[in-house]
């Protein structure tokens, strides 16, 4: 029998699994971003997950419930496969295809169909193509971890946005709280007024959350 269908103790959540069915699903869990144990960390307070903003704690320290603990975010807010050898995942982790072996090609055969057609609905999540058109396993939800480092997350939802716009004929970015306002983000940024293009000017009380994270904001005065 393939080593790949052997069954094996997830280190992380004690599950019994075969990589077969596991390489590239990212079935288990894991937090991206630290605990902040020692004070607060860039998105949240002390006690919290910096990647989630949840806590492993469920009463605090005056006895009360601490409105931070979600059970349901214990285990990590980021996907990532089994392991019975690691707790976490890196990108030298990946799996190249040329490294396959033939049952991983045959498991992984219809996820690589469905992507060459550009349907992205694949069961491996962790399934990727280069530029060179070469297949590659991540064993972790890399994408959702970056975003999670840049933005914060209150859980599963992102609560800030990032704004792009150039001064000085320099292209920079701000991440702000999707509630923040226009006004909000030129006193963060030291400037008057933004267009979009060369001529639409930005309202100071609309909400970032409307405005386009995709586009290229001008400041002028
Ligand atoms: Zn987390
Ligand atoms: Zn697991």
């Amino acid at each position: 029998m393939s080593y790949l269908k052997w069954k094996r103790l997830c280190k992380t959540c004690g599950i019994r699994y075969a990589e077969i069915d596991n390489i590239g699903v990212h079935a288990c869990r894991f937090h991206s971003g630290p605990l902040n144990r020692d004070g607060p960390g860039r998105w949240h307070p002390e006690g919290c997950w910096d990647c989630c903003g949840k806590s492993p704690y469920p009463y605090l320290s005056n006895g009360r419930r601490n409105p931070r603990y979600a059970s349901k975010f214990v285990d990590g807010c980021t996907g990532m496969d089994h392991s019975a050898l690691q707790t976490c995942f890196t990108a030298s982790d990946n799996l190249q295809e040329k490294d396959w072996p033939v049952e991983l090609c045959e498991q992984l055969s219809t996820d690589i169909l469905k992507l060459r057609e550009g349907n992205i609905n694949i069961m491996h999540k962790g399934l990727r193509i280069n530029r060179l058109g070469e297949f590659y396993v991540q064993r972790f939800a890399v994408d959702e971890a970056m975003l999670r480092a840049k933005h914060r997350f209150d859980g599963n939802k992102q609560m800030t946005t990032e704004i792009f716009y150039e001064k000085n004929g320099e292209q920079k970015s701000v991440v702000m709280d999707k509630d923040a306002t226009v006004g909000d983000f030129l006193v963060q940024i030291g400037a008057n007024n933004i267009k979009r293009g060369d001529v639409t000017v930005v309202e100071k009380n609309k909400k970032l959350l409307e405005l386009d994270p995709n586009i290229v904001y001008s400041i002028y005065d």
